[in-house]
C-alpha cells in the first residue's frame, strides 16, 4: 500500500527550531540526509557509519540524532546497541525517540522488543500508542493490537487507520469493515477517515467481493468530497474489478485523467485479465505503451495471465520476450509460473518442462501446481506424479495437491491409488481445505462451507437445492462424479457434489433475492467442473446471471454459457 509509509511517518516537532549545538546540528543533518539514500537494506547503513564518525569526533548526540538514525537500522542487534546508548545519554524520556525505538524494533521484525520499549514508557503519547499497534498488527498479532487499540486513552485517525489496515493485512476483512462501521457511528466525534483509511477499507471489500459494501464506500468518498486521486482511484478500480463489476472499474479508470501512473494502468490491465477479457487487456497494454507509460513486472504478470486465460500461447511467448528485451524486466517466479501455466494448459507439457528447467531460481509451489494442473487436464500421469512429489517436498501439508492427484487417479478409475492417498492424508494429519463461498445479500456477507450442516436455514436450503438439481436433471444435467476425492459409492458422491459451497450459496440467493437478480459468489478454491456445468445450466433455466470469482479468475455465467469458454 503506497500510503502506508506516509501514514505513520513523522517529523520531530522541534526539528526546524534554532539549534543550540551547531556541531551536532551538522552531523544530525548529514544523518538525516543519508537516510534518504535509495539503496535498500545496505549491509552497513550509511547513517550508522556517520554516527560512528560523529562519536569519533567527540560530538555528543542529542535528541535530534536518533529518530532518523533509528529509521535506517535493519538488525535488532544494532538497534539494541543504539537503544543502550540512548539510555546512557539520558535521552530515553523523549517521546519522539520512544516512538522511533518502537518503529525501529518493529521494522527489524522484533515485535517483542518493540513491546518492551513501549512498556518502558511511563506515559505513552498518541504516536507511541499508534506505533505499538502498528508493530503488533504488522507481526500478525492482530488480537494484541486490538486489545491495545481498545485500551488507548484517546485515538486519532491514524490509530483507526492502523487498526483497519492491520485487519486487512491479517486477512480479517469482515473485522476491518466492522471497525470502519464503528468509526462511522462514533458519537460526537470529529474524526474523519482519510485516503489511507479508505484504501484499506476498499481493499477489504475487494477481498470479500462485497460489491454493495464497496459501492457504499465509494458513495461515502464522493459524499465527503475526498478527491479521487490516482492512489484512491487505483484502489477503487481494484475493488470494483474484484467485486465482479468490470464496467464500474472501467468508468473509474476513464475518469482518472492524464496523471495515471503505472499502478493505475496495471490495476485496469489486471482487471481485464482476471475477468478473462484477454483482448481488452492486451489492447489496454498497447494504449499504455503508446501513452509513454513504462510497464513494470506487475503489468507483465497481468498481461501473461491474460494470455493464459485466453489460451494465447504464441502471444504469451512474444510478451515474455518483449518484457526482457524491450523493457529490461527480468522475469520473476510469477512470470515463469504464467509461462508454465500457458504451455501446460495448452497441452504442450514438454515446453512447460523446458521453462521449468530454464528458471534461474528453484521452482516453487505455484510452478509445480501449474504443471500439475496442466498435466492433469491432459492426462499426463507421469508429469503429475513428478509434480506432486515436488509439491509435497516443498509443502507437505498441501491438501489441494493430494486432491488434484487423487482426481487424476479417480478419472482413470485407479481407486487403489486414491485410497492410498487418502490413507496418507490421514496418517499425516492433512485436512482437506473446506470449500467456502461468500455472498452478499441485503448488505450482509454470508459464508457457506462445503457440506455445511450448521447453517440456521439448513432445511430450507436443502429443499431449494433439491428443487434446483431436479430441474437441472430435466435439462440433461448429469452429475460429474469424476472429481470427488473419496471413493464413495455413486450415491454418496452425488450427495457430496450437491453440497459444494457455491451450490449452497446459489440456493440461498434463490431463497433471498428476487428473480432475475445477479448472483455474485466469491470462492476460496478453484471451481470444480461439476459446479461449472451445473451453474451454466442454472443461468439459462432460471434466467440468472451468476458471477463466480474462484481463486484463479472470474466466471460470468449467462444464458447457459461461461465467459471462460470452459477453459480455466
Ligand atoms: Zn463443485
Ligand atoms: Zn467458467
Amino acid at each position: 500500500m503506497r500510503a502506508s509509509a506516509k501514514a505513520i511517518s513523522c517529523t520531530h516537532p522541534s526539528l526546524h527550531l534554532s539549534h543550540p549545538n551547531i556541531e551536532s546540528f551538522v552531523w544530525n543533518n548529514l544523518i538525516r540526509a543519508s537516510t534518504r539514500s535509495r539503496v535498500q537494506n545496505p549491509a552497513f547503513p550509511p547513517a550508522l557509519s556517520l554516527y560512528l564518525r560523529m562519536r569519533l569526533h567527540a560530538v555528543l548526540p542529542d535528541l535530534h540524532t536518533f529518530p532518523f538514525l533509528l529509521q535506517s537500522i535493519n538488525t535488532p542487534h544494532r538497534g539494541r546497541q543504539l537503544h543502550a546508548q540512548i539510555l546512557l545519554l539520558g535521552l530515553a524520556n523523549d517521546p519522539f525517540v520512544q516512538t522511533s525505538l518502537i518503529n525501529m524494533y518493529s521494522s527489524c521484525g522484533t515485535p517483542t522488543f518493540a513491546r518492551q520499549a513501549f512498556d518502558e514508557i511511563t506515559q505513552p503519547d498518541l504516536p507511541s500508542w499508534n506505533a505499538i499497534i502498528h508493530a503488533n498488527a504488522k507481526a500478525g498479532m492482530i488480537h494484541i493490537a486490538r486489545k491495545l487499540f481498545d485500551q488507548m486513552p484517546e485515538k486519532n485517525v491514524i490509530s483507526w487507520s492502523c487498526m483497519i489496515h492491520g485487519y486487512v493485512s491479517c486477512g480479517e476483512y469482515k473485522a476491518a469493515l466492522s471497525l470502519f462501521r464503528s468509526l462511522q457511528t462514533l458519537e460526537g466525534s470529529q474524526l474523519r477517515p482519510n485516503e489511507f483509511t479508505m484504501s484499506s477499507v476498499l481493499s477489504a471489500c475487494a477481498r470479500l467481493g462485497a460489491l454493495q459494501h464497496g459501492k457504499w464506500v465509494h458513495a461515502y468518498i464522493d459524499k465527503t468530497g475526498m478527491k479521487i486521486d490516482v492512489v484512491l482511484g487505483t484502489s477503487l478500480i481494484d475493488m470494483y474489478a474484484k467485486c465482479g463489476s468490470i464496467e464500474r472499474a472501467k468508468c473509474i479508470f476513464d475518469n482518472l485523467g492524464p496523471e495515471k501512473d503505472v499502478m493505475a494502468w496495471s490495476a485496469m490491465i489486471t482487471a481485464f485479465s482476471m475477468h478473462g477479457l484477454s483482448e481488452e487487456c492486451l489492447e489496454l497494454f498497447a494504449r499504455m505503451v503508446n501513452d509513454g507509460v513504462r510497464p513494470n513486472a506487475v503489468t507483465f504478470v497481468a498481461v501473461l495471465c491474460a494470455c493464459v486465460h485466453g489460451g494465447l500461447v504464441s502471444e504469451g511467448n512474444e510478451y515474455f520476450k518483449r518484457m526482457m528485451n524491450e523493457y529490461g524486466v527480468s522475469p520473476m517466479i510469477q512470470h515463469y509460473g504464467c509461462m508454465v501455466d500457458l504451455y501446460s494448459r495448452a497441452g504442450r507439457i514438454e515446453d512447460a518442462w523446458n521453462v521449468v528447467k530454464s528458471m534461474p531460481m528453484e521452482p516453487d509451489v505455484m510452478i509445480w501446481g501449474a504443471l500439475l494442473n496442466g498435466a492433469r487436464i491432459h492426462g499426463d500421469v507421469e508429469t503429475c506424479e513428478i509434480a506432486i512429489t515436488k509439491l509435497l517436498e516443498l509443502d507437505p501439508a498441501n491438501s489441494s495437491a493430494y486432491v488434484l492427484l487423487s482426481n487424476v487417479y479417480a478419472k482413470l478409475g485407479r481407486w487403489r491409488e486414491v485410497r492410498h492417498l487418502r490413507d496418507l492424508m490421514e496418517v499425516r494429519g492433512i485436512k482437506k481445505l473446506p470449500g467456502c463461498s461468500l455472498v452478499e445479500v441485503d448488505g450482509v456477507i454470508r459464508e457457506f462451507f462445503a457440506g455445511d450442516n450448521s447453517h440456521p436455514e439448513l432445511l430450507n436450503l436443502y429443499v431449494m437445492l433439491d428443487e434446483i438439481m431436479k430441474r437441472l436433471e430435466k435439462h440433461g444435467y448429469e452429475r460429474n462424479t469424476g472429481e470427488v476425492l473419496l471413493d464413495l459409492d455413486e450415491e454418496g458422491k452425488e450427495f457430496a457434489l450437491s453440497l459444494h459451497s457455491e451450490k449452497l450459496a446459489i440456493a440461498y440467493c434463490f431463497l433471498r433475492t428476487s428473480p432475475g437478480t445477479t448472483i455474485r459468489i466469491v470462492k476460496n478454491l478453484r471451481i470444480c467442473s461439476d459446479c461449472h456445468v451445473a451453474i451454466k445450466i442454472i443461468s439459462k433455466e432460471f434466467n440468472r446471471e451468476i458471477i463466480v470469482r474462484d481463486c484463479n479468475r472470474f466466471h460470468h455465467f449467462k444464458n447457459g454459457l461461461c465467459s471462460c469458454k470452459d477453459y480455466w
